[in-house]
């Protein structure tokens, strides 16, 4: 197990070298569950646990390895993204679960994320096709696209505080705004090359005075992953800061800054509100594999952005 950063980069290094595949591990809350169905099993796995590099937490900087109860207990902390973190599973899990593992969390799909002898019993699909070339069971014929379901909380929240991401590998430093590490591709998932993690995010001192919301529409609401998600941020004063973004719904988390710009130019009032949100709904495009059918989850956006900009105080 790596002790800290340099370590870790040559472990990682040493198995590129070797052709070994591995994943990194952090809380394990959904990398084990997904070993335990074969869901693409690697022969290694890096812990990041021992790297303290990984573990600090202040206002502007958030450790990939700071669990996500302690987002919601330290009082620091914007309270968008406590309470972001805070809709996420149970507190048990929470005191394991990462941040960095939220946001590199893997897409889901009911295709997928079932027991070994259950997908065999449909002949596999492509994100694990054990080898048959199966095809993907929700767009066919195609072949090469998984569309899984980003299922993450955390990630809408940060992005509408514009926070970036900082990344570190064998090769070196890299950092981008959050926004842009997510692929629109359900099995490559992120800009993350192989051996390469996420290190921690930063927001600047200035997103505290930003006001925020989060809804989240789920099966069970005590602990589930989101069916649709909205989050939105701005300043309580000028709709030129209004951010919104969407969790739960496609491959990729997605900033709706296109939309919100759109709205702005000639805003007029609840009528405004009201266009805004189904701009939004008409934007995203969710596919039929999580629990609830698409229609529902898209017209469930429209329903959550008005709830949030009306939380908002925007008229
Ligand atoms: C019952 C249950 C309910 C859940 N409900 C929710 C929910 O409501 N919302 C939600 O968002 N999630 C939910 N989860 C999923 C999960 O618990 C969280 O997303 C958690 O934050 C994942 O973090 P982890 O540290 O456990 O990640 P891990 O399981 O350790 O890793 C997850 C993935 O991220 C990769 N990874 C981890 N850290 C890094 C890093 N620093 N750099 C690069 N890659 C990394 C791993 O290789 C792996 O692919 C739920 C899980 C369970 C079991
Ligand atoms: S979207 Fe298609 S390829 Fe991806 S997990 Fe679902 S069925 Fe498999």
């Amino acid at each position: 197990m790596p002790n800290n950063l340099a370590e870790a980069m040559e472990v990682a290094g040493r198995f590129i070298a070797a052709g070994e595949e591995f994943d990194w591990i952090a809380g394990g809350t959904d990398l084990i569950p997904n070993y335990k169905w074969h869901l693409n099993p690697k022969p290694n796995v890096i812990s990041l646990a021992n790297i303290s590099e990984l573990n600090q937490l202040t206002r502007t900087h958030i450790g990939a390895m700071v669990r996500l109860q302690d987002l919601t207990e330290n009082e620091e902390m914007h309270p968008l993204l406590a309470t972001a973190a805070g809709s996420i599973a149970s507190v048990m899990i929470r005191r394991s679960a990462t941040v960095g593992g939220n946001i590199c969390l893997d897409t889901r799909c009911f295709w997928y994320n079932q027991s070994e002898d259950w997908r065999q019993s449909i002949d596999w699909c492509h994100k694990c096709d054990c080898g048959t070339e199966a095809d993907c069971r929700v767009i066919q014929n195609q072949n090469d696209l998984c569309v899984a379901t980003y299922q993450a909380d955390l990630a809408p929240a940060l992005i509408c505080l514009n926070a970036t991401i900082h990344l570190a590998s064998p090769n070196g430093l890299r950092e981008m705004p959050l926004s842009d590490f997510f692929e629109l591709d359900g099995m490559k998932k992120n800009v993350l090359n192989r051996g390469e993690i996420v290190t921690h995010i930063t927001l600047l001192e200035d997103s505290y005075s930003l006001i925020g919301t989060y809804h989240k529409l789920s099966q069970r609401e005590t602990w589930d992953f989101p069916e649709a998600g909205i989050a939105a941020t701005w300043d309580g004063k000028s709709l030129s800061s209004l951010k919104i973004a969407s969790t739960g719904i496609e491959s990729i988390p997605r900033d709706h800054s296109e939309q919100v710009e759109a709205a702005i130019e000639s805003w007029n009032g609840s009528q405004s509100i009201d266009e805004l949100s189904e701009s939004v709904r008409k934007s995203v495009k969710p596919v039929n594999n999580t629990g609830f059918q698409p229609s529902y989850r898209r017209k469930m956006v429209k329903v959550l952005t008005r709830r949030s900009l009306k939380q908002l105080g925007i008229k």
